[in-house]
């Protein structure tokens, strides 16, 4: 079975003959991977801000087939395509009880080694299951979006937004262009992305999913003043993780205003200037996905949106062959892909 290796921090090695895994742990079903999509914090550990040691997997956003259902919680099947989302917790716990399913139970436990093998065992038991199953009508490679659709979704919901309010994107890698594909598919005609990469914001321009505001422009916020009314956004997500971003959510947004934060920050905030919280009574809410929204007929929102949505967010996606790796993380690093797929067969 192959794998792609993170050795080292920015090392990755392509290990072609690895013991294929025999000895199914309790609780698990075991996975052909067919694809599996970088993620932003794969980006962060490949760069040493996450620790290698305490990771224990590599690659979340995967799919493939069933090859061994254990013992068949959750409806699961050999032959089953699945792809990898959080689709249920306990129910039963304090978190599940208390309107945060997902704090259920730590991700790191959810799936061995994770979609960057070619072979991967995932959590699917009566407590907890980290996959779901994938209509017909989506393919391999685009149903690698499901979990990163699901996190963009807990993003949207934690918006909650209202026809006709006004939405800034800060940050336009996948979370934010998806996450701004799913809030105007619920009614929100006014978003604008925004993002300082001359080659991003050209694929996102390309894209049409939103109005583009580059932040090299001297008059950036003037813009966003100027297509979102005087008074401000209504809504700002804060997908950067950079904060002087932050403080530039606190000046776009308007009185009353929403800043959704569903970034990572690593350091602290002694540069910004927090005084707007109280002057505008902002509210300032974190996201963090997966999250297990179903529907009511207990099957996943998140897959039904990503058939809803797959002819855009298709568009997102680069696809490189398992042997070109390195290609793949590079080009998410440059940003010459927005989100790259490797693919194993
Ligand atoms: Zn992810
Ligand atoms: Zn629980």
């Amino acid at each position: 079975m192959r794998k792609v290796a993170l050795v080292d921090y920015g090392k990755i090695v392509l290990q072609e003959n690895c013991e294929s895994i025999q000895v199914l742990e309790p609780g698990t079903v075991k996975i052909d991977v067919t694809a599996c999509s970088i993620c932003g914090s794969d980006i962060a550990l490949y760069h040493g801000k996450r620790s290698i040691q305490e990771e224990r997997y590599f690659g979340h956003e995967f799919s493939g087939v069933v090859v061994d259902a254990g013992d068949g919680a959750n409806g699961i099947k050999v032959g089953m395509r699945v792809a990898s989302e959080l689709s249920k917790t306990c129910g039963r716990c304090w978190n599940c009880r208390n309107g945060l399913p997902n704090y259920c139970k730590s991700m790191n436990d959810a799936l061995l080694p994770g979609g960057f093998s070619e072979e991967t065992l995932v959590l699917n038991n009566s407590e907890y299951s980290f996959i779901s199953s994938i209509p017909d009508s989506i393919d391999d490679i685009t149903a690698t979006l499901l979990e990163p659709t699901n996190c963009a979704y807990r993003i949207a919901r934690r918006a909650n937004v209202k026809h006709g309010e006004t939405v800034v994107v800060f940050g336009m890698g996948p979370m934010g262009l998806i996450a701004a594909r799913i809030i105007k598919s619920m009614g929100v005609d006014v978003v604008v992305g925004v993002d300082n990469s001359k080659m991003r914001l050209e694929k996102v321009r390309q894209l049409g999913f939103v109005d583009v505001v580059d932040s090299n422009d001297e008059n950036w916020q003037d813009q966003i003043f100027e297509i979102c009314g005087a008074k401000g956004a209504d809504v700002i997500l804060e997908l950067t993780g950079a904060l002087p971003v932050l403080q530039s959510s606190f000046q776009v947004v308007r009185p009353g205003g929403r800043i959704i934060v569903g970034s990572v920050y690593n350091g602290f905030a002694d540069k910004v200037e927090l005084l707007p919280i109280m002057r505008k009574e902002l509210k300032i809410l974190g996201a963090k996905g997966p999250y297990p929204y179903l529907k009511t007929d207990g099957t996943s929102a998140a897959v039904d949106i990503l058939v809803k949505l797959q002819d855009d967010l298709k568009k997102l996606i680069t696809v490189y062959d398992y042997k070109d790796s390195q290609q793949a993380f590079d080009d998410m690093i440059s940003g010459a892909a927005i989100k790259p797929v490797i693919r194993f067969r």
